[in-house]
Parts: C-alpha cells; sequence; structure tokens
C-alpha cells in the first residue's frame, strides 16, 4: 500500500504529519505530499486514519 496526496484538493491544514509523520510531510509550497515508499505493515493504520481525518478527502491510500 502507498499513500498519495492530490494537492489540488489539499488546503494545507497539517493534520496528515501531525498524525502519520513517517508517510506525510508538509511540502515548501505549504501543501501536504506522502513519501513515495510501501508503508509499513506498523503505521498502516496510522496512514489510513490520516487518509479518513482529512478534511477535502486528499489522500488516498491503495494500492498503487
Ligand atoms: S489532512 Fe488533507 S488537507 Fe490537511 S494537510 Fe493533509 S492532505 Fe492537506
Amino acid at each position: 500500500m502507498k499513500a498519495f496526496v492530490n494537492k489540488e484538493d489539499c488546503i494545507g491544514c497539517g493534520l496528515c504529519p501531525s498524525i502519520c509523520p513517517d508517510i506525510f510531510k508538509m511540502d515548501d509550497d505549504g501543501l501536504a505530499i506522502a513519501e513515495d515508499i510501501e508503508i509499513p505493515e506498523d503505521i498502516l493504520d496510522e496512514a489510513k486514519e490520516a487518509a479518513e481525518s482529512c478534511p477535502t478527502d486528499a489522500i488516498t491510500v491503495d494500492n498503487m
């Protein structure tokens, strides 16, 4: 599973890195980005929680 942030939808609220900092970071433009890595099993729940908590549904966690 990988995470992806659609920057078109991100409003830069900072929630996703606060929930799952190993996968989500705030980019220089103030919007979130996701690490382009296979999400480790032990933080998969965190990554999914971040996706579910995103106010604009900008995050996808899926097999990509
Ligand atoms: S939670 Fe959603 S809107 Fe907030 S920074 Fe992350 S991707 Fe952007």
